[in-house]
């Protein structure tokens, strides 16, 4: 799965690989406790017509390969009818523990955060299946195995000041403040950064920030990072990003346009950068604010 760059460390792949496999000191190390996973309702059906989107997905895998856009309708099956808690758990047994992402607290905090909060209404009954979802304005919910494996590369820790670039539904920011991080992040479609604060508000994630604006400036007033996490993708990691990256800091980017590679940007503490290819992906490009 993980090619080698020219410059790139062994160690530096073979730490990435226990990461993911969850055999390093664990990502997402103190998840946010909560109490509202057993508060969860019943899925409502939807029944409107959504439309289909350029999807980002991974596309590293037979089993995944044919899931690379967006449903074009909403469905309601009897997997659907089930509580979301216990969707839940089967999201997390077959499409993520099921892959290769095995650190026991990602897939903890995916099992807690409730990702139907995040998804339309017309959506909800689709919330816990293996696919990015539409969340409006062409742009989509990130497909679950995806989130985990990112957060999973990024090891995350608590006290962690994390900047998202591409907020989208929110769902991404509420898993990485449910590790208990400090999460910043910011959306260039105002209308989505908006839905996503609210959401993210009712569903008590206070440790999460979110700012309206064009993600290739960073936050330079909150910057340095620990940890960077990119959901759209660049043709080249942009360098406010890099800059913003704190000494022994980690970035998880795609990068491309028509072919895109997941990878990874860890910066030593002299300031050196490092980078990993980890896998094909497909994302959502990340447009310019003159686009
Ligand atoms: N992380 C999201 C999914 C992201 S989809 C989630 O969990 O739901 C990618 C998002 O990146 C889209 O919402 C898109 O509008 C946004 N985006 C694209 N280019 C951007 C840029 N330059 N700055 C900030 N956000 C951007």
């Amino acid at each position: 799965m993980i090619r080698r760059l020219s410059h790139i460390r062994l160690d530096t792949c073979w730490r990435l690989l226990l990461t993911l496999v969850g055999l390093s000191t664990g990502a997402c190390e103190n998840p946010r406790p909560r109490d509202d996973v057993s508060h969860d309702q019943r899925p409502s059906t939807g029944s409107s017509q959504a439309s289909s989107t350029e999807s980002e997905q991974s596309s590293g895998s037979e089993s995944t390969e044919e899931k690379t856009s967006p449903p074009e309708s909403p469905s309601n099956d009897t997997e659907s009818a089930r509580p979301y808690a216990q969707q839940r758990r089967t999201m997390v047994r077959e499409q993520i523990a099921g892959r290769d992402v095995s650190d026991n607290q990602v897939l903890e905090t995916m099992r807690t955060v409730p990702r139907h909060r995040f998804v339309p209404e017309e959506w909800r009954s689709m919330a816990y299946v293996d696919r990015p979802l539409p969340i409006g304005h062409d742009q989509t919910i990130s497909q679950p195995y995806i989130v985990a494996l990112m957060t999973a590369t990024l090891d995350v820790r608590e006290d962690h000041r994390i900047l998202e670039i591409g907020t989208g539904s929110g769902y991404q920011a509420a898993v990485l403040g449910e590790c208990g991080a400090e999460v910043y992040s910011i959306e260039i479609i105002c209308e989505l950064a908006e839905r996503a604060r609210k959401t993210l508000e009712q569903q008590g994630y206070d440790n999460v920030h979110v700012t309206c604006g064009d993600g290739y400036e960073g936050w330079p007033e909150q910057a340095p990072f620990d940890r960077i996490i990119v959901t759209a993708a660049p043709p080249e990691i942009p360098d406010a990003l890099v800059d913003q990256l704190a000494p022994g800091g980690r970035m998880v980017v795609p990068v491309g346009e028509r072919i895109q590679k997941l990878e990874v940007l860890e910066k030593s503490e002299a300031g050196e950068v490092e980078r990993t290819e980890l896998m094909p992906v497909r994302f959502v490009p990340m447009v310019r604010e003159d686009d």
